[in-house]
């Protein structure tokens, strides 16, 4: 170090001195300005990126519904407030909505899309997150549905046209034949037609198109994804296996709707398990499964990115979400 550096050095000292003793003046000497920044009042976009193997996975978040889990649950109401309270939650709760988009290398694949202007001006956000995400919506080569909730379909559309313009749909056939069926529409109670009447008007412009199609129970639906029954929530509730070198990753849909309960308690069903038992029966078999065999697990409605691993057994099964990493791999 040459003189000149002392001397710089030195007026620093002085400076941090001067500096140091206004503030001991007390905060009006050197004015409020360190402290007047404006609240920032806005999150960073809603994706979270990771490579599984050569697969790039990235979750991307839809909003937040506000639901009544106390009524939703079958169980005593007091129950499901204690089991929130005992995570840090209230009711009602804030639940996430969360779609997968896996980039293969050869086909970008999305899997469910958020609820788009069908669930109430809380969801709705896919789009603006997936092109924060560095894709765009005509990028995206196939749509894999977990099933046909509003939720999940309702970003198909924007205006009744396709929100994805080049992407061929994918559904479990029997999910097709309940929620396209114009006889179970009519059978359907008042206060149900409207979840009918939203699958058809998600699915309608890609049927006219050409670019519906069915799949039946365990299938390679694209390469590098495939499609196992996870039937109960829904007729063909389905979840997507997705493999690469050696590592999987299982993307369960709505096989737990509120994960401070169901997870432990998976014989606890809610309001929206179309067939209570077969829900119940599938969620303790993938549950146990995914824990026993170590398995990466991404479920659309716990907490965001609804990425994380299943732990323990029976009362004592809890979710480990991954953990953040500003690197992808
Ligand atoms: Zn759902």
């Amino acid at each position: 170090m040459d003189d000149f550096h002392c001397v710089g050095a030195s007026r620093r000292f002085t400076l941090a001195l001067a500096v140091v003793t206004l503030g001991l003046l007390g905060p009006a000497s050197i004015g409020h300005a360190l402290a007047e920044a404006p609240l920032a009042g806005f999150q960073p976009p809603g994706f979270f990126r990771m490579m599984l193997g050569d697969i790039e996975v990235t979750a991307l978040y839809d909003g937040a519904a506000t639901l009544d889990a106390a009524k939703m649950l079958d169980e005593p109401a007091q129950d499901t407030e204690a089991a929130l309270k005992a995570s840090f939650l209230r009711n009602p709760l804030a639940t996430s909505d969360n779609a997968f988009l896996i980039n293969t290398g050869a086909r970008l694949v999305l899997i469910d899309t958020g609820g788009g202007s069908f669930f109430g001006p809380k969801l709705g956000k896919l789009q603006a997150n997936l092109r924060a995400a560095g894709y765009g919506p005509e990028q995206v080569d196939d749509i894999l549905l977990t099933h046909m909730h509003r939720d999940h379909i309702g970003g198909l559309v924007a205006d009744g046209r396709a929100a994805f313009p080049n992407a061929i749909v994918h559904a479990d056939k029997r999910e097709a034949d309940y929620w396209l069926s114009a006889d179970n529409l009519e059978d359907a109670p008042a206060d149900q037609k409207p979840r009918f009447q939203g699958a058809m008007a998600a699915l309608a412009p890609y049927i006219v198109a050409g670019r519906f199609r069915t799949f039946t129970a365990d299938s390679d639906v694209v390469p590098m994804v495939r499609a196992v029954p996870a039937y109960g929530h829904s007729a063909g509730h389905t979840m997507y296996v997705v493999e690469s070198k050696g590592q999987s990753l299982w993307l369960v849909g709505d096989l737990v709707n509120v994960g401070a309960v169901q997870l432990a308690h998976p014989k606890i069903s809610s309001g929206f398990d179309g067939d209570r038992a077969a829900a119940v029966a599938t969620r303790e078999r993938i549950l146990g499964e995914a824990a026993h065999q170590e398995v990466l697990v991404g479920a659309a409605h716990l907490p965001f990115p609804g990425l994380g691993h299943v732990s323990g057994i029976d009362a004592a099964r809890r979710w480990m979400p991954i953990d953040y990493s500003g690197a992808v791999n």
